[in-house]
């Protein structure tokens, strides 16, 4: 079976089209798993949740998503975030909202467990330090877990007696699974922050025991577009071209 884990979705339609067609384009997929932040900053929520519940996905709740079901205020938001989340709020019918707020903060699916930041804090932590992981691990009670909320494509690796070690993941970068415990992060598939403006995502397979890194091109311009229209922030819009 071969599943298709993203993160920070963000709204960008496109892109998740991309990443569901370019995953295609390698094989059948079974299944979608996603770490979090499904809406926020981008132009289409609905049209982003709508697909993602049409494929079956298995998702936690990111910030993003608890501020645009109105379960968290905006007070911890940038000025930019906020204002995209009070109209993400605005855009969504009562059942999409429903969704949101139905999405737990953790969830264990196969060998791995699900949640946007980190297990100490679930919406809130960047997990990007040995200490950081260090603390996630303690907590992680399944061989892997799925991260989300930084935007970077990577995983860490525990080390007994070395510390936790991470790696950035590129395009077609392949990890296979073994006794290591590990940590993943595809990547922010509708908004990348590691520089390159493709859509990132990763493929887990359960038969090859592997999870495997890609870039999808989408035509960014239109979603750009899209957010001109709505009248979101610049930089929001800007950000889309530079993958940063
Ligand atoms: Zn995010």
């Amino acid at each position: 079976m071969r599943t298709v884990v993203v993160s920070d979705v963000h709204a960008n339609l496109a892109a998740l089209e991309a990443v569901l067609r370019h995953a295609e384009e390698g094989g059948a997929v079974d299944g979608v798993w996603c770490a979090g932040d499904i809406v926020g900053y981008g132009p289409e929520p609905g049209g982003v949740i709508e697909l993602l519940r049409r494929r079956g996905v298995v998702a936690v709740a990111g910030n993003h998503d608890r501020a645009a079901c109105g379960l968290m205020g905006v007070e911890e938001f940038n000025p930019s975030a906020a204002e995209a989340a009070l109209w993400t709020r605005d855009q969504l019918r009562t059942e999409e909202r429903d969704f949101l707020a139905s999405l737990p903060l953790t969830r264990v699916e196969g060998g791995f467990t699900l949640v946007h930041g980190s297990l100490r804090s679930p919406v809130w932590e960047y997990l990007l330090s040995a200490e950081q992981a260090d603390a996630h691990f303690a907590l992680q009670a399944t061989p892997y877990g799925l991260i989300g909320h930084s935007h970077l494509p990577f995983w860490v690796e525990e080390r007994p007696g070395r510390g936790p070690e991470f790696f950035a993941a590129g395009d077609g970068t392949r990890v296979e699974l073994g006794d290591a415990r590990l940590i993943f992060n595809p990547g922010g598939a509708g908004q990348p922050r590691d520089g390159d403006p493709r859509a990132p995502y990763a493929v887990y397979d359960d038969g090859e025991e592997t999870v495997t890194w890609h870039r999808a091109e989408y035509d960014i311009a239109a979603t750009q577009q899209k957010m001109r229209a709505a009248g979101l922030d610049a930089w929001l819009i800007e950000r889309l071209a530079i993958g940063k």
